[in-house]
């Protein structure tokens, strides 16, 4: 059983902030113009601990996109809505090993979409998420859910939405390509402006560190102490991530980390820390806006790398079996 201080954990991420601060590759997404305006020199890492304490560092509480990150929660409501089951039947859990806003991964298994977390994947989750035919209701199931697995509301940055909306042409052809295999279980537009809204809502490191430990701790936010989803839905949604959270380089990740961890392309990244891997688990998230060339910050890759080393953490390590006779 491993064993980690709370003044271990905060001065791991103190080193980390002051190792990678200055750390420069990688460049601001710009296929999203209102991405490629953001601060190149943020950076913020956040770690929320199963009894609701945050530690913290850096640009914490700025507000950026939370892009793909938003397919977590929309794959879990999806889970919630139907059963982990039928996510599986009507959308799949099979990583593509091609970029996230891959066609050419819906046209290679064209029976399904693959998996929730990336793009096509997604837009069907959107698709399934219910009252269907009632957009509205649907924004507000899937923004209500956001707020409880965070802890707090998040808001609408309309200037990404808009400028989402206005390029959002590769995403359009998927919805419809998907309608074309029976894979959208709703109006192919509805569902991919459902998908474009929640990508482009506003999220803080601390947020997504909430939302990584409520993950981590079997669906009960530990700031809230309220049971968001259902606990057998957590080994879906971690198998999810850790298939596919890096996209193309999700094995290169796991193999370097051993954290479990979801990207978004405007710049943050929500780890979960199981609690099979150390008492309670954690959630941890970095967030700074340049990305490697598959859409994934770089700084806060480097930071939750780091941290997980430093700490000793790694989900296929520290699991303690006792078999009795
Ligand atoms: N909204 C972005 C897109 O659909 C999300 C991509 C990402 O964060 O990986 O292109």
């Amino acid at each position: 059983m491993k064993k980690i201080t709370k003044s271990e954990i905060r001065a791991v991420v103190d080193e980390s902030y002051e190792k990678f601060k200055d750390e420069v590759g990688g460049k601001n997404a710009d296929y999203i113009p209102f991405l490629a305006g953001v601060d190149s020199s943020l950076f913020g890492i956040a770690i929320a601990l199963p009894d609701g304490d945050i530690i913290e560092k850096g640009d914490t509480s700025y507000v950026f996109g939370i892009e793909s990150i938003s397919k977590v929660p929309t794959a879990i409501l999806a889970m919630e809505h139907y059963s982990a089951q039928e996510v599986m039947q009507k959308i799949g859990a099979d990583a593509t090993g091609l970029p996230f806003n891959s066609i050419m991964a819906i046209l290679l298994e064209n029976d399904h979409p693959s998996t929730p977390l990336v793009n096509s994947g997604a837009i069907s989750a959107a698709s399934m998420i219910k009252p269907v035919g009632d957009s509205d209701a649907k924004w507000r199931a899937i923004t209500g859910f956001m707020a409880e697995l965070c802890g707090s509301e998040l808001v609408l940055l309309e200037k990404l939405y808009e400028s989402e909306s206005e390029t959002n042409y590769n995403n359009r052809s998927i919805a419809w390509l998907l309608k074309n295999y029976d894979r959208i279980y709703d109006n192919p537009d509805l569902a991919l402006d459902l998908y474009t809204r929640g990508c482009s809502l506003g999220v803080t490191a601390r947020q997504l560190a909430i939302a990584g430990a409520t993950v981590a701790c079997r669906g009960v936010n530990p700031t809230t102490k309220k049971q968001v989803f259902k606990a057998e839905n957590t080994t879906k949604v971690i198998s999810l991530i850790s298939t596919v959270g890096f996209y193309e380089h999700t094995g290169d990740w796991m193999y370097e980390s051993g954290i479990p961890a979801k990207t978004g392309v405007g710049g943050g990244i929500m780890g979960i820390v199981p609690s099979g891997a150390t008492p309670g688990g954690f959630g941890i998230a970095a967030f700074s806006p340049p990305l490697d060339s598959s859409g994934n910050s770089v700084r806060a890759q480097s930071s939750i790398k780091y941290i997980a080393q430093r700490l000793g953490i790694n989900l296929f390590d520290s699991q303690e079996i006792v078999i009795e006779k």
